[in-house]
């Protein structure tokens, strides 16, 4: 049987064009993870692809974390079906399946780090945003609201701490500690399903998770956007013991395709980068309990940045 990639992309869009025309509330769905805190779904046939919405309701405020690039109302499912609370806006990090949706929520502040704000200016100014699933191209007119390391966002008897820690997967991340509810919102720097280190060593990646360990009894759940959260935090545990392991020696596998990647109909992508995933010369994957780490095997210490090293790349090279 032959599926094009070409097809499925038309197929993709006329679903999403289709569930536009249903009322807003069947174009989420909703989850409570703990007392107040929200896990926002927005459809896609594409399974993991649109990130989650986290709301954390306080007495005062709810704070809306990545609006996502959800085509669909997001402001009118949070207002109709979560709280009326006003709501206060974070972004994790500035790529656009986290930030795009940001235009729905241009008269609330919106919470981001210095490079976030310096990254979306940009991006608004070079004309790179991207149109969403339906063709529409908005664009957010929010100037950002620049937070750091230790800034309490206050929702009224419910605290959020600013965390940061040593990006690994987008130099604009920002971490959200909930020390009310007892979660940490980590943005794509977690991933369940897949870390994808590309050219950050594993041992920075480690640095990070025991740093985060080290803060454990703050919380007990960790909520990433993307492939399965809310995770348990121990989960901290097993990606420290998959660090360790790739230090000690352990090689992981050259097929760096998860399943779910190289096999989901709606992610329209060539044999030659499906092929690619499936056989890369530099990057790895480790799986251990739960956790995959896709890594640069020049990489697992940081001394190797300053010694000669392959670059991994999400793409085949291009030939020349
Ligand atoms: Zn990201």
């Amino acid at each position: 049987m032959t599926i094009t990639p070409e097809f499925m992309t038309e197929l993709k869009k006329e679903i999403m064009r289709r569930v536009s025309t249903y009322p807003n509330n069947k174009q989420f769905d909703l989850r409570l993870a703990k007392p107040d805190t929200w896990v926002i779904l927005p459809y896609n046939p594409s399974g993991n692809e649109t990130p989650r919405v986290h709301v954390c309701v306080g007495e005062k405020y709810a704070l809306v974390i990545d609006p996502t690039d959800t085509p669909f109302d997001v402001r009118k499912f949070i207002e109709e079906n979560v709280t009326d609370k006003p709501l206060l806006v974070a972004n994790t990090h500035s790529h656009n399946d986290h930030t795009y949706a940001n235009y729905l929520f241009d008269d609330c502040t919106i919470y981001m780090s210095e490079l976030c704000q310096k990254e979306l200016k940009e991006m608004r100014k070079s004309g790179r945003v991207k149109p969403d699933l339906l063709g529409n191209l908005h664009i957010s007119r929010n100037e950002g609201t620049v937070v750091k390391a230790g800034d309490i966002i206050d929702l009224g008897n419910r605290e959020i701490e600013v965390v940061e820690i040593t990006p690994c997967h987008s130099p604009t991340s920002l971490l959200f500690l909930d020390k009310k509810a007892g979660v940490l919102f980590t943005g794509d720097e977690i991933d369940p399903g897949q870390i994808n280190m590309w050219n950050i060593p594993v041992e920075t990646f480690l640095n990070n998770m025991l740093y985060l360990k080290s803060r454990r009894d703050e919380f007990d759940m960790i909520c990433a956007p993307h492939n399965g959260g809310p995770v348990h935090a121990d989960t901290l545990n097993y990606f420290i013991e998959n660090c360790e392991r790739l230090m000690q020696g352990v090689e992981g596998d050259p097929d760096v395709g998860s399943t779910s990647y190289l096999l989901n109909p709606f992610e329209s992508r060539s044999a030659e980068a499906v092929e690619y995933r499936r056989n890369d010369p530099v990057t790895r994957r480790s799986f251990w309990k739960g956790t995959a780490i896709n890594y640069n095997v020049d990489l697992i210490f940081n001394k190797q940045l300053d010694e000669p090293h392959r670059l991994a790349s999400p793409h085949p090279p291009k030939k020349i």
